[in-house]
């Protein structure tokens, strides 16, 4: 029984995200969505926010949760009983910094493992950040997340 944790700050989920998440739900018996409560950054929506629009946009997986954690990503893997992490990877840019945070990763756990599933193409430019940024110079992003996910931007930015 396979049991992954895809963390991230989801501060919105994209369509980018929600691509890793069918693809890797496909492989694994079990995804834990892990959500990261981070506290150097600044988000847009709350942790609640992000779990609840997580929930609602996966509502159709059967194997598929959405959890938050703060904290080392080990510890919370641990806690899930989960051996593997799965990260995106969208250009090399990602590549330098998920390498070390997989090694470091895997020498504090031991019995932890990263896979890294790479972008679909059509995805590959598409980052949160990017999404805020064009919402907030109020730019058409409807290709970038969901009509839910518009909607609640769109109630943080008016
Ligand atoms: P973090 O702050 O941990 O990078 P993000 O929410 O930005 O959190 O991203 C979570 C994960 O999703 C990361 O592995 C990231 O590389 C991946 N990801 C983000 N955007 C995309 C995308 N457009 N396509 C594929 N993977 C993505």
């Amino acid at each position: 029984m396979s049991k992954a944790i895809y963390p991230g700050s989801f501060d919105p989920v994209t369509f980018g995200h929600l691509d890793i998440i069918g693809r890797s739900a496909k492989i694994v018996d079990e995804l834990v969505v892990g959500v990261l409560v981070n506290s150097t950054k600044q988000p847009m929506f709350t942790i609640e926010e992000r779990v609840e629009m997580l929930k609602h946009l996966t509502k159709d997986y059967s194997n598929v949760e959405i959890i938050s954690f703060d904290g080392l990503l080990v510890d919370f893997a641990r806690e899930e009983k989960a051996d593997i992490i799965v990260r995106g990877l969208r250009a090399v840019t990602d590549f330098e910094y998920e390498l070390q945070m997989a090694q470091t990763n895997h020498i504090m756990e031991k019995c932890v493992d990263t896979i890294f599933l790479t972008t679909s193409l059509k995805y590959s430019y598409l980052s949160s950040s990017i999404v805020k940024e064009v919402a907030w110079l109020h730019g058409d992003i409807s290709q970038f997340v969901p009509a839910f996910v518009i909607d609640k931007i769109q109630e943080k930015i008016s």
